[in-house]
């Protein structure tokens, strides 16, 4: 039995692991890499064969692990990909709008069209929706579960057990206590651990999120009458922001302006999160039950016409627009976030993560000019950031995950999924933890598990 990693090797974005055991090659995750570093990478980012893979397990529908699946069918795969019912109806409209977007950037930057809206449908047809902790096998040695992840809507840990061993994929991992989602469920005692190190070297602001955000509001919008605009992930991040603003709307801490949800997918996504309203926590629920909905209130709306960034520059009174995407690559946010920058009356707020190489990471970093059209213009918008809505666990959660853990049996821990400095970080805690045998994979490095060791890499 082998695994072999793909994708999100010293970096945040593009999770692939290659599982191969009793005949099965299995692929978990089959993310978009918004990190890569050269042309043959960006115009090659298989470096397998689809057609050779039996099955992809996904652990939640977020693009930088599921974005590639229609190339994936494109190039031949015809498995099956196995998934939550709530990841199936997520990504139903995620690779739609990746699609769009790929087919938007092949033509203005001329880079390669990976697939269009043909593909993305097509690849539904691949999709097998499961329930959580249902266990499913792929043969008599092969079987695999779901199990809560808490990060997203129907995202995944997922539990593989094969050639009697336990080898655990950690998706992305949930907060505590989080907004709308359950917690994360505690994972079993394991012989391998896969796991996301996003935060391994941070620990979330300890601060009540709906008052950071009504605070934002009041000063950007009422004590400055101005425009804030926060970029946001359609799926997942928007649904929680706006669950807040309801809640502050509720107890009257939301002043009487528009918020514009400008995202092709926020709409549609948000009425899939209102569906799948038995699966998130008792709070989002007795919410639900107590005012009707989750997400709908006076004042909100939602945009879907292509020249809404334009139109909403005319509109003059303070208001709130919530925009994709969350990085600031691709999407609307950077047509309103250009538009922005020079207005001294403009405040973004950052909720998420952004990776190097974004418009997002290069304003959090303190960028002070912006060219446009030749000229060289001042950033003179403020740039806030909050990370109370990340919907990832910090270095203390995530040292909570392994604590189920008996580290006689552990025989082997990757850590993916995060910056280089914060997965150096989290292999220092986990080892003085008492867990010695934790790596962090190269890029195209394969271990086999039985022996655990090192086969090769590509370097
Ligand atoms: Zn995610």
């Amino acid at each position: 039995m082998t695994l072999q990693f793909l994708g999100a090797t010293e970096q945040v974005t593009g999770s692939k692991y290659l599982l191969e055991t009793d005949g099965f090659r299995i692929l978990v995750d089959c993310g978009f890499d918004m990190e890569v570093r050269n042309q043959e990478e960006f115009q090659h980012p298989f470096n397998f064969n689809p057609k050779t893979l039996d099955a992809v397990l996904l652990t939640h529908a977020h693009i930088d692990h599921s974005g590639l699946i229609p190339l994936l069918v494109k190039e031949g795969f015809t498995g099956t990909v196995y998934c939550t019912y709530a990841t199936y109806q997520l990504s139903r409209i995620l690779l739609f709008d990746a699609a769009r977007i790929n087919l938007r950037r092949s033509r203005k930057k001329k880079t390669p069209n990976f697939y269009g809206p043909r593909e993305a449908q097509e690849s539904l047809d691949y999709f097998r929706p499961i329930g959580f902790e249902q266990p499913y096998s792929l043969s008599d040695s092969l079987s695999f579960y779901f199990r809560q992840a808490g990060h997203l809507l129907g995202a995944a840990h997922i539990v593989v057990q094969a050639e009697e061993k336990t080898i655990v994929f950690s998706g992305d991992i949930g907060r505590p206590a989080y907004p709308l989602l359950p917690d994360p469920e505690p994972i079993p005692a394991a012989d391998f651990i896969v796991s996301e190190t996003t935060y391994g070297m941070r620990v979330h602001e300890d601060k009540n999120a709906e008052k950071v955000i009504g605070d934002t509001i009041r000063k950007s919008c009422v004590e400055i009458p101005g425009r804030l605009i926060i970029p946001s992930f359609s799926i997942g991040r928007t649904q929680t922001l706006l669950f807040l603003l309801n809640k502050l709307r509720v107890a009257g801490k939301l002043p009487p302006i528009k918020i514009f949800t400008d995202s092709p997918l926020a709409q549609k996504s948000t009425q899939v999160y209102q569906d799948f309203v038995d699966f998130m926590n008792k709070e989002a629920q007795e919410f639900n039950s107590r005012h009707g909905s989750l997400f709908d209130f006076d004042n909100l709306i939602y945009i879907s016409d292509m020249n809404s960034a334009e139109e909403i520059d005319r509109y003059n009174e303070p208001c709130i627009i919530i925009t994709s995407s969350g990085m600031v690559k691709g999407g609307k946010s950077e047509d309103h976030i250009m538009r922005n920058l020079e207005n001294s009356y403009c405040t973004i707020l950052f909720i998420g993560y952004c990776a190097e190489g974004t418009l997002g990471r290069r304003l959090l970093d303190g960028m002070a000019t912006f060219r446009q059209f030749g000229e060289e213009y001042k950033v003179n918008a403020r740039i806030l950031s909050t990370d109370v809505l990340s919907g990832h666990s910090d270095y203390n959660d995530l040292l909570n995950f392994f604590k189920t853990q008996n580290k006689h049996r552990l025989k082997k821990v990757f850590l993916v999924h995060g910056d280089k400095e914060a997965m150096e970080n989290f292999k220092g805690s986990l080892e003085h933890n008492g867990f010695d045998n934790v790596v962090i994979p190269k890029l195209g490095q394969r271990f086999e598990l039985a022996e655990e060791t090192s086969l090769n890499f590509r370097a």
